[in-house]
């Protein structure tokens, strides 16, 4: 099977160029931050606040996440409900940023990320696929940007996606925040794999970002 791994900070496009890249491929994408995302709801319509809660193994025992996909576009599957249109707002995302710190949250879904990739082509986004859930990735890419062009970019995104009452300022803020603290966790932190390119999408269209990786692609064929 073959693989591709997609790093990097938060809003940094990984997921717009992943989903256009398998399309052009035939490949599967697996969105890796959907998992935490909705295991951060999980754990927050259990009430639990932090990792420091008892309960936490035991809940992660009746938690079940699988993904499917509908007219190519993934959808999160938790506990037999379909979450992937409460999965986006920033909120969510520093929580699931939170509970993704647990060693035992990330050996439950690294586990199921590898299944996923041992039965199909991926491209796989995240934080850690390059270092450790796919270190033998045919290809890795560490993408970045600049934070207030990754900023404008979830701002944009959550526009578009009907919400209204957004400060640019404020999610740049928090996606800074976020990237620290995912860069500066015990296990698993956000680094670029030492067989990673770097790209940096600041002043790139998706259409470029997508194109130099196919021809990586190709190049390592
Ligand atoms: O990519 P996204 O912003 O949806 O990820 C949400 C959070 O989930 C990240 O900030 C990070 O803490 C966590 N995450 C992770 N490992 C991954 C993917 C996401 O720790 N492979």
């Amino acid at each position: 099977m073959s693989s591709i791994a997609i790093d990097g900070p938060a809003g940094a496009g990984k997921s717009s160029i992943a989903k256009a890249l398998s399309k052009r491929l035939g490949y599967i994408y697996i969105d890796t931050g959907a998992m935490y995302r909705a295991v951060a709801l999980f754990f927050v319509e259990n009430n639990v606040s932090d990792g420091t809660d008892s309960r936490i193994e035991s809940l992660l025992e009746k938690l079940e996440i699988s993904i499917k996909y509908e007219d190519g576009a993934q959808k999160v599957i938790l506990n037999g409900e379909d979450v992937t249109g409460k999965l986006r707002l920033e909120e969510i995302g520093k929580l699931a940023s939170k509970f993704s710190a647990i060693g035992s949250v990330r050996e439950k879904l690294v586990a199921l990320q590898r299944k996923l990739a041992q039965k199909e082509n991926v491209v796989m986004d995240g934080r850690d696929i390059g270092t450790v859930v796919l270190p033998n990735a045919d290809l890795k890419i560490y993408l970045s940007a600049s934070s207030k062009v990754r900023a404008k970019r979830r701002y944009l995104e959550l526009l578009e996606k009907g919400y209204t009452d957004l400060d640019i300022n404020e999610i740049e803020d928090e996606i800074i925040k976020r990237d620290e603290a995912d860069m500066n966790r015990e296990i698993s932190p956000l680094k670029q794999a030492d067989d990673a390119y770097y790209l940096d999408s600041s002043d790139m269209t998706l259409e470029e970002v997508v194109s130099k990786i196919l021809s990586m692609v190709k190049e390592e064929r």
